[in-house]
């Protein structure tokens, strides 16, 4: 490779321990001020070619976010939003999934045991309640099985989620970057997790460049941001007016006190 990539960049970011520190539970966490407002100026600059690809449903993003509205990707990408203002794509649910909803639905739930059907996916919490409800999870563990592959059970803390199997960010971010304001851009991904290093692979396969963030990355990678509040404060320098990359080395290190 002779030189720096000629191209304009696009970003494509994960939320949740990537933009947000990590909360004991998900509908905990906190967007800090001025996070929003920095998305914004960093979408003026580059024309609107910034993306979040996440875990949560898109519905989910606008509400925390708002009034931002980006491009997105959502529960892993069985939901695409390929322009801010554009439909919600969702992946067909597998059929097992139409019968986990029927069993749920004809279910009289134990108190404290809620549904929270996310269309492409369903997740069963069980915060509030004295037990786990366990004659439906086995329901619905036996269901799984049923689908022989078609689905895919992740259970959490309190929480036990059925979605269809495959699920993949790297599809998602492919399916972004075919499309304008980001096709032709030289494709940057920022995240932290499991998930993202398909959407690492995808980005890298585009010529791109994976940046991963702390303090566990990915696949082994180094860290080139600490934390998100490392990504913060470099978004922040984006929307100033200073460059996307090179990232500057000392974002990938711990604060010292
Ligand atoms: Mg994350």
């Amino acid at each position: 490779m002779s030189g720096p990539d000629p191209r304009p960049a696009c970003l494509l970011l994960d939320l949740d321990g990537t933009l947000l520190d990590i909360a004991p539970r998900p509908e905990a966490v906190r967007v800090p001020d001025g996070l929003v407002a920095t998305l914004e100026a960093v979408g003026r600059r580059l024309e609107g070619a910034v993306a979040l690809v996440s875990g949560r449903p898109i519905g989910e993003l606008d509400r925390l976010l708002s009034p931002l509205r980006t491009a997105a990707a959502g529960v892993h990408g069985a939901e695409l939003r390929r322009r801010p203002e554009g439909p919600v794509e969702r992946r067909p649910a597998p059929a097992a999934l139409e019968r986990a909803r029927a069993l749920l639905a004809a279910t009289q739930l134990p108190a404290g045991v809620l549904v929270e059907d996310k269309q492409v996916a369903l997740a069963i919490h069980w915060r509030t309640a004295p037990e786990p409800p366990r004659a439906l999870l086995d329901r619905l563990g036996a269901l799984v099985h049923e689908a022989e592959g078609a689905l895919e059970a992740v259970a959490g803390k309190a929480v036990f989620e059925l979605r269809p199997a495959g699920l993949d960010k790297g599809e998602a971010v492919r399916a972004l970057l075919a499309v304008p304001p980001f096709a032709g851009r030289l494709p940057v991904f920022v995240g932290d997790d499991t998930t993202d290093e398909d959407a690492f692979r995808a980005v890298e396969q585009a010529g791109g460049v994976a940046l991963p963030v702390g303090p566990a990355p990915p696949g082994g990678r180094p860290a080139v941001f600490a934390g998100p509040e490392r990504v913060r404060a470099w978004l922040a320098r984006i929307a100033a007016g200073g460059p996307i990359l090179p990232v500057d080395e000392r974002d990938g290190a711990e604060v010292r006190g």
